[in-house]
C-alpha cells in the first residue's frame, strides 16, 4: 500500500471514528470533546495531515482537498448532532417540566398553618383592607390616584410654592417634566375635593415613594393611607377625637395620644400625632426609639389654600386631613424594629403573620 492510499484511508477511518463517537454523544459537551480530539489544532486530524510530507505533490493536493471537505463534512455532523440533542433536550423538558401550584415550597415550616396554606396576604395589606373596613363603617368613601402623580397634585395644589423650601423636607424622584413618583398619598386630595361633593369624608390608601437614605425606620417605598375630611365647620378637636377613636379601633384596646405642632405646608395648624408605645406601655423600648411615644401620623386642618385648589370656597368649607403610616402601625402591631423588612422578599419574616 503506497503512502497516499494509508493516508486515504487514514482519514476515512478517521471520518468513521468520528461518526461513531457523535452516534452515542448525549450533551452538547460531549460535542465539544469531540471537535477538539479530532479537529483540534492538535487534533487527531492534525496529526494524520503530518503524513503529507511523504506523498507526491500530485497526491498531495488531491489528499488536501479531500482532507478540507472532510473537515468541513465533520463540522456539518457535530453541528447536526447539536441540533438534535438540544431538541432531545426541550422534548424532554416539556414533558417533565410542569408546576404544581398547590405544593408547598420546601422552606415552609412543618406543619405550618395545617401545611395546606397557599400564600398568605401581606402584613401591609391587611392592616390596609382592617383600615378602609374601618373607615368604610364611618362613612369614608375609598379613592384611588397614580403612583406616577403630576407636580401639582404632589406639590403644588397642596400650598408647595415652586421655592417652598418644604420642597426640601421631601425628597422626590422625578419622572417626565412635571410628572413625579408620589411622595405622600395627600397627591390625592385634590383628586377627591374635586370627584366628591363636600360635604364628604375620604381615604386614599396606597404607594409612595421617597428619596431617602435607607435605615430601620426610612424605606423609599413605603405605604400611607391619606384621610380627608371636608364639612362646614371642621375643628382641631373634631380630628383629635376621630383619630382617637380610629387607633383604639385598630388596635382593639385604650389607646393614649398627644398632638406636637407639626409643620406642613398643606395643613394649618399642622400637627404630628403621636401614641403612646404599645409595645412597652410608655416605659422605652427600642420600637419607639425608647421615648415611651411612637409619632403615627400627621395631620391638621386643610389650610384655605389647598381648599381653593379643589375648586371649593374657603369661606364655606373647611377640612380635616390625616397620612397613616401604615408600615408604622404594623411596626406598632407587632414590634416590628426594622421598616426594610417589608420590602425585604425574605420567606422567613412574611412567614410570621
Ligand atoms: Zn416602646
Amino acid at each position: 500500500m503506497g503512502n497516499a492510499e494509508k493516508l486515504t484511508n487514514d482519514l476515512k477511518s478517521l471520518e468513521s471514528e468520528v461518526q461513531q463517537r457523535l452516534a452515542k454523544a448525549v450533551e452538547e459537551k460531549d460535542l465539544e470533546n469531540i471537535s477538539i480530539e479530532f479537529l483540534g489544532k492538535k487534533g487527531k486530524l492534525t496529526n494524520v495531515l503530518k503524513a503529507l510530507g511523504t506523498v507526491s505533490s500530485e497526491e498531495r493536493g488531491q489528499i488536501g482537498k479531500f482532507a478540507n471537505e472532510l473537515k468541513n463534512s465533520l463540522e456539518q455532523s457535530i453541528e447536526t448532532s447539536r441540533q438534535h440533542i438540544l431538541e432531545q433536550y426541550y422534548n424532554k423538558l416539556a414533558e417533565t417540566e410542569w408546576f404544581d401550584a398547590t405544593i408547598l415550597p420546601a422552606r415552609f415550616p412543618a406543619g405550618f398553618h395545617g401545611g395546606d396554606v397557599k400564600g398568605h396576604i401581606h402584613p401591609i395589606s391587611a392592616m390596609q383592607k382592617r383600615l378602609e373596613d374601618i373607615f368604610s363603617s364611618m362613612g369614608f368613601s375609598i379613592m384611588d390616584g397614580p403612583q406616577v402623580e403630576t407636580d401639582q397634585n404632589n406639590f403644588g395644589m397642596l400650598n408647595f410654592t415652586d421655592d417652598h423650601p418644604a420642597r426640601e423636607m421631601q425628597d422626590t424622584f422625578y419622572t417626565e417634566q412635571d410628572h413625579l413618583l408620589r411622595t405622600h398619598t395627600s397627591s390625592v386630595q385634590i383628586r377627591g375635593m374635586k370627584k366628591l361633593k363636600p360635604p364628604m369624608r375620604m381615604i386614599a390608601p396606597g404607594r409612595v415613594f421617597r428619596y431617602e437614605e435607607l435605615d430601620a425606620s426610612h424605606e423609599h417605598t413605603f405605604y400611607q393611607m391619606e384621610g380627608m375630611v371636608i364639612d362646614h365647620t371642621v375643628s382641631v378637636s373634631n380630628l383629635l377625637h376621630l383619630m382617637h377613636t380610629l387607633l383604639e379601633e385598630i388596635f382593639q384596646k385604650h389607646v393614649e395620644v398627644r398632638l406636637r405642632p407639626g409643620y406642613f405646608p398643606f395643613v394649618e395648624p399642622g400637627f404630628e400625632l403621636d401614641m403612646k408605645c404599645l409595645i412597652c406601655g410608655g416605659k422605652g423600648c427600642p420600637v419607639c426609639k425608647y421615648s415611651g411615644w411612637s409619632e403615627v401620623l400627621p395631620c391638621g386642618l386643610v389650610h384655605p389654600n389647598v381648599i381653593k385648589s379643589g375648586g371649593l370656597n374657603p369661606s364655606q368649607w373647611q377640612g380635616a386631613a390625616f397620612g397613616l403610616g401604615l408600615n408604622r402601625l404594623v411596626m406598632m402591631w407587632y414590634g416590628i424594629e426594622d421598616i426594610r423588612y417589608f420590602q425585604n422578599p425574605d420567606p422567613d419574616f412574611l412567614y410570621q403573620f
